[in-house]
């Protein structure tokens, strides 16, 4: 599959001048956040946006992927006229284009995955057949990485909660909730567990998503607070208090109550703010996402803008890495 490289028309990185002044019981500007396009030889926190709720994150040390799915396959409608790959139904077994993933993906020591629908974990089973990474998900994601043959000791079933450490790297676990779908009728209890009987390849339609999960991944001299949904738990947000926060911000938060007030305050505003599940998933890379842009990501900086001047949003391009100092 030919791979474009994306022709943006906006900035890598868009910093915003905050200029509002914030009274009241408004967070304070955080004097230490660096410029993140500042890179020095202090270990800075690079970022690669994959699209959707896809990163890759290293502190130089430790790679660690969040539910990368660079495949971006046309499936379930939605497309673009000038999108010629095939389209899949949700019926169809499912595919990830492994030329394109090894031309982004070398290495990774660890894959954190925070639901298992396929545009989270699609690509999961054959990055880590390749990288050998370590897998932290759901007992349903595991169940599903088991029936692509990865070995058990590459993977660790977590319920949220957990607060695991690693050589170089810590994590937390976080109970999550999913986005309100389906214009918030959207619910689904379904698991998998051991008694599960799964052959691979699935169906794109078995990636059910088998609950939800945040991370605090704890890196060097960073903690960032993932999301993979547009939704949280704020009891469980509370006090951790992230120095980078990716922020589920598609525009099914818009039927949530007071969603972007709400999840700065209970993770203490952070001082970077980064949008993750943003774009349109469906297109490939080098497609347009302007309209997601203006639809999803300018609407919230200037939410953010107000809410909680200290804060910085960086707004991520599909595969140009960013640093944070
Ligand atoms: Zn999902």
């Amino acid at each position: 599959m030919a791979f474009r490289h994306p022709d943006r028309a906006t900035p890598l990185i868009f910093c915003i001048a905050l200029t509002l002044v914030f009274a009241a019981a408004g967070p304070p500007a955080d004097a230490t956040a660096q410029s993140p396009s500042v890179v020095n030889d202090s270990s800075p926190l690079e970022f690669t946006y994959f699209g959707a709720a896809g990163w890759k994150i290293s502190d130089g040390k430790v790679v660690v992927l969040i539910d990368p799915w660079p495949s971006r396959l046309k499936y379930g409608g939605g497309g673009h006229p000038d999108d010629d790959r095939p389209d899949f139904a949700r019926t169809d077994v499912a595919w990830s284009d492994t030329t394109l993933i090894d031309s982004l993906i070398t290495e990774a020591d660890f894959i954190l995955v925070h639901h298992s629908h396929f545009d989270h974990l699609g690509d999961v089973p054959y990055i880590a057949q390749k990288t050998g990474a370590k897998v932290i998900g759901t007992e349903t994601a595991v169940m599903i990485l088991r029936a692509y043959g990865i070995p058990s000791d590459q993977l660790y079933a977590v319920g949220g909660g957990e607060d695991y450490q690693f050589e170089g790297f810590s994590v937390r676990v976080v109970p999550a909730i999913h986005s309100a779908l389906n214009e918030k009728h959207y619910h689904d209890t379904r698991r998998y567990d051991e008694t599960t009987e799964l052959e691979a390849p699935l169906r794109i339609d078995q990636f059910i998503e088998g609950g939800s999960l945040s991370f605090l991944a704890r890196f060097d001299r960073h903690e960032v607070l993932t999301m993979g949904s547009m939704n949280f738990i704020e009891r469980e947000f509370e006090g951790l208090e992230p120095d980078i926060l990716l922020a589920g911000i598609n525009g099914s938060r818009l039927g949530l109550y007071d969603y972007d007030r709400r999840l700065l305050e209970t993770t203490g505003f952070p001082p970077i703010v980064i949008p993750t599940h943003w774009d349109n998933f469906r297109l490939p890379y080098g497609f347009s996402q302007q309209p997601n842009i203006e639809r999803n990501i300018l609407p919230f900086i200037e939410t953010v803008g107000r809410l909680s001047p200290g804060t910085r949003v960086i707004e991520p391009v599909h595969l140009e890495p960013f640093t944070v100092r």
